[in-house]
């Protein structure tokens, strides 16, 4: 196919089908704002899924990127480098997992869970524990082991049989009392359901969670892929209920934009997997790791949490504001919002808000979700207002 072909009918050709039609062809971003290959400039409150940290282009990035790929790309496991250390300390004092705190590093965020996978499979006590619990309508990813341990069953379906032991429960608190005890690995949680369209867990689950996991001697795993690096206005959204996990994988929005993902040990946890037993050709090379040391470090320095927490709360307040008849509840922590809908026209309203220069995604038919960079400020949130405003009343209340 030439250059001459629309972009549609190439992406259609080439790209495997199980990939959905894109909602455009972007060409280039700067902070806030992406355009497209016409010269429309969008405002992106999606930032590739809670990825770009620190927006598009960032200096930092840019820089840390440049240097490490002039410096030295990639070695293998055989040896380490100074970026892979310095990231790995990094993380161990921001997860609160302190000295006795171990990393392992992948690529992506289903990488990071298929390592918590094989952790969960390691606390075995002698053979009895085969039972490894998740939440109905969670997301950890769509490699096999990260899949088994997803809670939508329409995603798993056409992949059967998955990996066998993982139960999903509902999620609340008397689920938890039911199902964990000396028969189970693991529980894995997301603190907040991503996917599912940002949906807050009840209140004092995390908590009763950590309780009864503790006291069965099971591994509590929190995925922080989407919540993780700031997002939620803490470096993890468990800090926010008081607890430390066993585990927390981590992607996305700690490489800014490059691939990278963690899974970081807390205490008896970090004893388990032994040499051998589990590795990556990419995992933690220094590109990487460069990349994501330096990511961490500039929302450290320029106060991103704060921002994180403090824009949340005002991107929050603008989208009550605004009072559309389509909004039922605003959720979610700091720059992880969710907006559920009176009705199922998430996908209507996300494609006006594209339509108006605004991307946000319908996750699904009655939520749409918002994640912008965390270095938004008051210009971009007065923009986003106007946009999002337009969104919602040019779709018709049914
Ligand atoms: N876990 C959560 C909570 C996620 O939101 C995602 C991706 O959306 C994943 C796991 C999978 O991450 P990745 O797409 O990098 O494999």
């Amino acid at each position: 196919m030439s250059t001459e072909t629309p972009w549609p009918d190439r992406f259609g050709d080439s790209l495997m089908k199980s990939m959905g039609a894109p909602l455009g062809l972007l060409a280039r971003g700067e902070g806030c704002y992406v355009w497209d290959e016409s010269g429309k400039q969008y405002l992106d409150f999606l930032a590739g899924i809670a990825v770009n940290s620190l927006g598009h282009a960032h200096p930092a990035f840019v820089e840390a990127v440049s240097r490490q790929a002039a410096t030295l790309a990639h070695v293998s496991n055989y040896f380490t480098t100074a970026p892979q250390l310095a990231l790995a300390e990094r993380l161990k004092r921001i997860t609160g997992a302190g000295a006795e705190g171990r990393v392992y590093f992948g690529n992506s965020g289903a990488e990071a869970n298929e390592a918590a996978f094989k952790l969960a499979r390691l606390n075995r006590a002698g053979g009895n524990r085969h039972r490894v619990l998740a939440l109905h309508d969670s997301f950890h990813g769509r490699t096999m082991g990260a899949l088994a341990l997803t809670g939508k069953p329409s995603l798993r379906d056409a992949f059967e049989p998955m990996p066998s032991g993982v139960e999903h429960i509902d999620s609340t608190i008397e689920a938890l009392e039911r199902s964990i005890d000396g028969s189970v690995s693991a529980l894995i949680v997301e603190p907040i359901k991503g996917e599912a369209g940002v949906v807050d867990l009840p209140d004092g689950f995390l908590v009763r969670a950590r309780e009864l996991t503790a006291e069965h001697g099971v591994l509590l795993i929190l995925d922080e892929i989407q919540t993780g690096a700031g997002r939620t206005g803490t470096w993890f959204a468990y800090e926010q209920f008081g607890i430390l996990p066993d585990a927390v994988t981590m992607a996305k929005g700690m490489g800014g934009g490059f691939p990278i993902g963690a899974l970081v040990t807390f205490g008896w946890a970090s004893e388990l997997f032994q040499r051998g037993m589990h590795g990556s050709t990419f995992g933690g090379n220094p590109l990487a790791t460069a990349t994501a040391d330096a990511v961490l470090g500039e929302i450290e320095a320029a106060g991103l949490l704060q921002n994180a927490a403090l824009r949340g709360e005002q991107l929050r307040q603008i989208i009550r504001d605004i009072g559309s008849p389509h909004v039922a509840e605003v959720r979610g922590r700091g720059l992880l919002v969710g907006v559920g809908l009176t009705t199922p026209v998430a996908g209507a309203v996300a494609a006006a808000a594209l339509a108006a220069g605004l991307i946000v995604n319908a996750a699904n038919d009655s939520s749409i979700r918002i994640a912008p960079p965390l270095i938004v400020g008051d210009a971009e949130l007065a923009l986003f207002a106007e946009r999002f405003r337009g969104a919602l009343d040019a779709v018709p209340a049914s």
